[in-house]
């Protein structure tokens, strides 16, 4: 997948692990997803397929990819369309490329 952006950039989309692409979670879908890891943690069910599956069921986020020239944000809606947002600075600020913190490991 390639998205064009208006800026005339395109934002690639065809491997894993994209400094620029984000999994964008609601905070109520948010609290049901840490609800079902919980349930998934402390359940006595040996099959971990199982387990593996209905945790990546509950997983209800949108995909998002930021320009890496202009910012602009392009977000998937519920029907695949995309969305795009404009950063008021006019700037890619890059912040789906964080560095995990040694603390969080
Ligand atoms: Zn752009």
């Amino acid at each position: 997948m390639k998205i064009k952006c208006t800026c005339g950039e395109i934002i690639p989309d065809q491997t894993d692990y994209l400094s620029y692409k984000a999994y964008v979670i609601g905070d109520k879908n948010y609290f049901d997803f840490l609800d079902a890891v919980d349930e998934a943690i402390e359940k006595k069910e040996e099959d971990r397929e199982k387990l593996r599956n209905s945790v990546r069921r509950a997983e209800t986020s949108r995909l998002a990819w930021e320009c890496s020239t202009c910012g602009k944000l392009y977000l998937d809606d519920a029907k695949g369309n995309l969305i795009a947002y404009r950063p008021e600075n006019g700037k890619a600020n890059r912040f789906f490329d964080r560095q995990r913190s040694k603390e969080n490991d």
